[in-house]
């Protein structure tokens, strides 16, 4: 018997626990590395605890893994240059350095020709003004890096406001984006697998509420031929020009155009996304398994959905078992539970809309959100 082939996770969030469990079948088994001893991952691959600079624990986990990956665009850049000297990385190192930097971002979003918020690069010698004018106001203060879940972010009124909230961020790196009037938002997720192959869900259309995700529904009801076409040429074009491998998910505003409506890029995110946990259920191939595949040297084969999709996270709070509704699947996280803190989701599958409706209606009422 040939020995098991090993993926190496960075990062042993809820993500890379989704990952391992869609290994498993696959015949590989995960390591992930984690500095938290209680990361949620550990509970289905081996655990590396250790800090991302402790090279030694960066050497074994290196020598314990064939092919190593991400489940977090956050990795300190020193820590994943180091290890691709030992190990094959992917999504490549680009992809990452990419993603990592919002204002490299939307740089390389606009370079291939597709359209973005209207930004600036916050340098000290420019002036609040001239910042704001550039973008137009209301705007939005972004850290350029480390931000999620709309953490480091801030909503900008006039000149003034934005010198009180640079003062603030000190010697924090920031950009200052235009607000986008959005119709919708939606996400595209996309895999592409080492020999070329490349697979795409259907648009998926997201809810967020104080910069945090709540809902997603697949397919998107706002989806259009001309969106999905835009959505395919969007995709196949980032894919391409990153040389990349694994899922990738690019974030988008739908907005108004003449004569029907268009994506603006918001962002891009080189790993699975928490708008795809719904793939679990609710389509052939989850986007963990796309993942695990791709990076594998794995076939992917186009997904095909079991239906309509609804997901609903669990933010700081998780409901009993026996308040969950029939027909609805719960994924607890393991995680222990605290404000703004996403601790699990539901998923809704079902090939009929009006129950899937209904059931909607009734997770709202059980965790206290609205899906639109
Ligand atoms: P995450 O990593 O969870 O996706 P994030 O912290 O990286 O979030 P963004 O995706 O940039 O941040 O922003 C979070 C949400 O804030 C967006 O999904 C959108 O609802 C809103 N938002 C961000 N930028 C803009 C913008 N330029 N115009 C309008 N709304 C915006
Ligand atoms: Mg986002």
């Amino acid at each position: 018997m040939t020995a098991r082939p090993v993926l190496g996770i960075l990062g042993g969030g809820q993500l890379a626990q989704m990952m391992a469990l869609e290994a498993i079948p696959l015949g590989i088994q995960c390591h992930i590395y984690d500095p938290d001893p209680v990361a949620p991952g550990r509970l289905c691959a081996i655990h590396h605890c250790a800090a991302y600079d402790d090279t030694s624990a960066l050497l074994r986990f290196a020598a314990a893994v064939d092919v190593i990956t991400y489940e977090f665009e956050n990795i300190p850049m020193s820590c994943v240059t180091f290890l691709n000297t030992h190990k094959p990385i992917m999504p490549g190192i680009t992809a990452l350095q990419m993603c990592q930097d919002r204002l490299t971002e939307k740089t390389f979003a606009r370079s291939l020709g597709f359209v973005t918020a209207p930004f600036v690069d916050l340098v000290p010698t420019l002036s609040s003004s001239d910042a704001l004018r550039t973008v137009g106001a209301p705007a939005i203060l972004k850290t350029r890096r480390m931000g999620y879940d709309g953490k480091g972010q801030q909503t900008i009124q006039n000149a003034e406001e934005l010198d009180v909230a640079r003062a603030a961020y000190g010697s924090y790196e920031l950009i200052l984006e235009g607000m986008v009037h959005f119709r919708h938002e939606v996400s595209i997720i996309t895999a592409r697998a080492q020999d070329g192959t490349t697979v795409r869900y259907p648009l998926i259309q997201n809810t967020h509420r104080q910069g945090i995700l709540r809902t997603s529904l697949a397919p998107a009801p706002c989806r259009t031929t001309e969106l999905e076409a835009l959505a395919d040429q969007i995709a196949s074009t980032v894919l391409d020009a990153l040389g990349y491998v694994g899922v990738l998910t690019i974030e988008c505003f739908v907005v108004d155009a003449p004569g029907g409506s268009t994506l603006v890029i918001n962002e891009f995110a080189p790993r699975v996304h928490n708008s795809g946990h719904w793939s679990i259920e609710g389509a052939t191939t989850s986007q963990f398994a796309y993942h695990v595949r791709a990076v594998m040297g794995l076939r992917i084969d186009p997904p095909e959905l079991r239906g309509y999709s609804a997901l609903c996270n669990l933010i700081g709070d998780e409901p009993a078992h026996s308040d969950i509704p029939v027909g609805v699947s719960i994924h607890r996280y393991h995680k222990t539970p605290r404000p703004g803190r996403k601790v699990g989701h539901l998923t809704i599958t079902t090939t009929d809309h009006t129950a899937l409706q209904h059931t909607i209606e009734v997770c709202n009422q059980l965790i206290g959100v609205r899906i639109t």
